[in-house]
C-alpha cells in the first residue's frame, strides 16, 4: 500500500474512533473538558456539555457546531441537575455511551490543617467527589439496562501522592479512585467499563487559580519539577489519553491512568541516575 493510502486509512480510523457514540462531559466549558468535547466530536461523537458556566459552555457548542453538541446547565453537586442532564442526553440522542465526570475545583493551600475550614473541605468534596458519585450513579441508571457504556472520571496526580495539593483536593482525588474501583466491580457484570485519569499539573483556569500563576509561569514551574523533560503537558495530551472512551479499550476497566511523565513514581531525594553533566 502506498504511504498516502496508509496515512489516509489511519486518519479515517482515528476520525471514526468514536463514530456514533454519545458523550456527556461535566466541566466541559473549560480546560480539559472543553478540549475533550472538541476532540470527541472530531472523532465522530456527539457531545453534551454539562457545566455551571453557561456562556462558556454555549461558546464551546458554537465552536463544535450545534448539530453535534449541546449545552446543559448542570451543577454536579445537585442531584436533580445531574439526573436531568443524563435524561436530556438520552431523550435527545437515544442513549448515553460515554460519561466523563470531569468537573472539579480546588481550595487554596494552607500549610497547617488547623487553619483549614470545614466549609472549604466540604465544598471541594461536594464538587470533586459527590459530583462524580452522582455522575456515576445516573450514568449507571441508563447504561445498565442497555448493557453498554463507559464511565471515566478525572482524578489527578494527587490521587496517588501526598503533599502535592491541599488536604481536601488530595482526599477528593483519592476518593475518585475508590469510587472507580468499586463501580468497575459492580458494573463489570453488565459489560460497562469504569476508569479514571490522573494528570500532572497543566495550565488551565483551575491550576492557574490554585497556584496563582499565568500560563507561562505555571508551565515553567511544572517543567522544572517534572520527571520527564523536554516537553510540556497540555490539555490536548490529556484529552488524547481518553482512549478508555473508545471500543479500542474494550478490556480496560477499574484503572487509574497516570499522565504524569512518571512524576508519581519518583523519589526525588534519590539521585542514582543523575548524569554528571546535568
Ligand atoms: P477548568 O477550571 O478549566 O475546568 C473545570 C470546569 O469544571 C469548569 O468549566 C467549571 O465551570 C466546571 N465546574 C466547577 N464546578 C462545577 C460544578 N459544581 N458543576 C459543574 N461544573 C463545574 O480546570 P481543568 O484543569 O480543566 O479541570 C478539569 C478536571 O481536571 C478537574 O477535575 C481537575 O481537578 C482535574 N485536574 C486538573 C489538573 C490541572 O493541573 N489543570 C491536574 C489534574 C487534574
Amino acid at each position: 500500500m502506498a504511504t498516502a493510502s496508509i496515512v489516509s486509512a489511519f486518519t479515517r480510523r482515528q476520525i471514526s474512533l468514536l463514530e456514533g457514540k454519545i458523550a456527556l462531559i461535566t466541566g466541559g466549558a473549560s480546560g480539559i473538558g472543553e478540549c475533550t468535547a472538541k476532540l470527541f466530536s472530531k472523532h465522530g461523537a456527539k457531545v453534551a456539555i454539562a457545566d455551571i458556566q453557561d456562556e462558556q459552555g454555549h461558546s464551546v457548542v458554537n465552536s463544535i457546531g450545534p448539530s453535534n453538541s449541546t449545552f446543559i446547565h448542570c451543577d454536579v453537586t445537585n442531584e436533580d441537575h445531574v439526573k436531568n442532564a443524563v435524561d436530556k442526553v438520552v431523550s435527545n440522542y437515544g442513549k448515553l455511551d460515554i460519561m466523563f465526570n470531569n468537573a472539579g475545583t480546588f481550595d487554596h493551600p494552607k500549610p497547617r490543617i488547623i487553619d483549614n475550614e470545614k466549609s472549604d473541605f466540604e465544598r471541594v468534596m461536594s464538587i470533586n467527589v459527590t459530583g462524580v458519585f452522582l455522575g456515576m450513579k445516573h450514568a449507571a441508571r441508563v447504561m445498565v439496562p442497555t448493557r453498554r457504556g463507559t464511565i471515566i472520571s478525572t482524578a489527578s496526580l494527587s490521587s496517588g501522592l501526598g503533599g502535592a495539593a491541599t488536604h481536601a483536593y488530595t482526599c477528593s482525588k483519592h476518593a475518585i479512585v475508590g469510587l472507580t474501583r468499586n463501580l468497575a466491580v459492580e458494573l463489570g457484570q453488565f459489560g460497562i467499563r469504569v476508569n479514571c485519569l490522573s494528570p500532572y499539573a497543566l495550565a488551565t483556569p483551575l491550576a492557574k487559580g490554585f497556584l496563582g500563576l499565568d500560563d507561562e509561569a505555571l508551565e515553567q514551574a511544572m517543567n522544572y519539577m517534572a520527571n520527564l523533560k523536554g516537553t510540556t503537558l497540555k490539555v490536548d495530551d490529556v484529552a488524547q489519553r481518553l482512549f478508555p472512551a473508545s471500543d479500542e479499550a474494550k478490556y480496560v476497566s477499574g484503572q487509574n491512568l497516570f499522565i504524569d511523565g512518571g512524576f508519581g513514581i519518583v523519589n526525588s531525594a534519590i539521585k542514582l541516575f543523575e548524569y554528571p553533566e546535568s
